[in-house]
């Protein structure tokens, strides 16, 4: 059997002690302490990223523009990079940003992947071998329905993500979400991201859940609440557009809140960075807990275990991080000031990666060109 000990985080609160585990799955939580662990530090369950879009990592250049001219389908600067880039850049940018994660604790992904199946072959090239889980959400190629399309896509990813509503011809939309859960797979799509949508018509595709939300209304929320449909956050996507989403306002209202990097050109998916500035962001709107920021880090597993709980217990998998940082009963504190170099030790699967053994990115770095203009 493998150990970590120091203080873990028993879904509660941090408490001393030992997490061990075996086949990939942890078998021990006890309160004593370990000769030989394979690491000693504050020891938490790893971080589930709950919004990429890792293509587009492929976006090297500096960014100028308003949200519609950066990422809105189908003439946003990441669309029409994507378009033209090479199959081999966007899979390499991809890996980059895989191994990342993967270096700052994070071990599951939940990625809205353009491009239609093409984009789909992309991103399970550039997956292979790496030790981070993907639930991969695709999307047809252009903003139309057709059904074939949609059942070829549904035969090869974990679900269908959608931009936005808007950006669909009325009905078409409704087709695309229905064909998703018939196969019994998740949909999902941004929502008030930019400006307020009409959350009754949003919550009519039965997503498994929204991205952004930031215009939405306490009565909004409040429906998303009584529909069980949990929001991703991305503070600092919002603020890189000089938005600011209510975290506390969207807890008061009872939804569960989720944490993402998303556009992977804006912000490195670095789960660290984004709890660092959930919890600045939401101090601004009243405050919430550093262990509300570290349980939003941690829900996205939920999409994939849907009785997948925050904290580390016996029979869940053996999926870790250990970091060199003050612990005690402090712990979560010092989570949010801590910085990537702080992870001694990421778990994945059971597999032990120390610092000095974590994936290593692609030694070529992705080339992109520049779009047309
Ligand atoms: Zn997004």
């Amino acid at each position: 059997m493998d150990r970590v000990t120091g203080a873990f985080y028993d879904g509660t609160r941090v408490r001393a002690g030992t997490v061990g585990w075996e086949d990939g799955v942890i078998t021990e939580v006890t309160s004593s302490r370990a000769k030989a662990p394979l690491a000693k530090g504050l020891v938490l369950p790893a971080f589930w990223n709950a919004h990429t879009h890792l293509g587009d990592a492929v976006v090297t250049q500096e960014l100028r523009g308003s949200l519609e001219d950066l990422v809105a389908p189908p003439h946003g600067l990441k669309h029409r990079v994507l378009a033209r880039a090479k199959d081999d850049a966007v899979i390499a940018a991809m890996r980059r940003a895989m191994t990342t994660m993967v270096r700052t604790g994070t071990v599951g992904f939940t990625d809205f992947r353009e491009g239609g199946l093409r984009g789909l072959k992309l991103l399970y090239a550039a997956h292979a071998a790496l030790p981070v889980r993907g639930v991969v959400l695709g999307r047809p190629g252009g903003l139309a329905y057709d059904g074939h399309e949609v059942a070829a896509l549904l035969r090869a990813s974990d679900g269908i993500a959608v931009s936005a509503r808007a950006d669909w011809p009325p009905g078409d939309l409704e087709n695309v979400a229905r064909d998703a859960r018939h196969a019994g797979k998740p949909f999902a799509l941004h929502a008030s991201e930019r400006v307020r949508e009409d959350i009754d018509a949003v919550l009519d595709l039965k997503p498994a859940f929204l991205v952004h939300m930031v215009h939405a209304t306490d009565a909004d929320f409040e429906r998303c609440s009584d529909a069980d449909v949990p929001i991703v956050v991305c503070p600092r996507s919002n603020a890189f557009f000089g938005m600011t989403p209510d975290i506390p306002r969207m807890l008061r209202a009872g939804v569960e809140v989720r944490l993402g990097t998303d556009n992977a050109m804006i912000n490195a998916p670095s789960m660290l960075r984004e709890m660092e500035m959930a919890y600045r962001v939401a101090r601004g709107r009243g405050g919430i807990a550093a262990k509300e920021v570290l349980d939003m880090a941690l829900r996205g597993r939920k999409l994939l275990d849907a009785g997948a709980v925050p904290g580390i217990r016996t029979g869940d998998p053996a999926d870790l991080v250990v970091l060199d940082v003050p612990g005690g009963p402090h712990g979560l504190a010092s989570l949010l000031r801590a910085v990537a170099s702080d992870i001694v030790l990421v778990v994945a699967g059971g597999t032990p990666w120390h610092a000095a053994t974590l994936p290593q990115r692609p030694a070529r770095a992705p080339a992109s060109r520049r779009p047309a203009t």
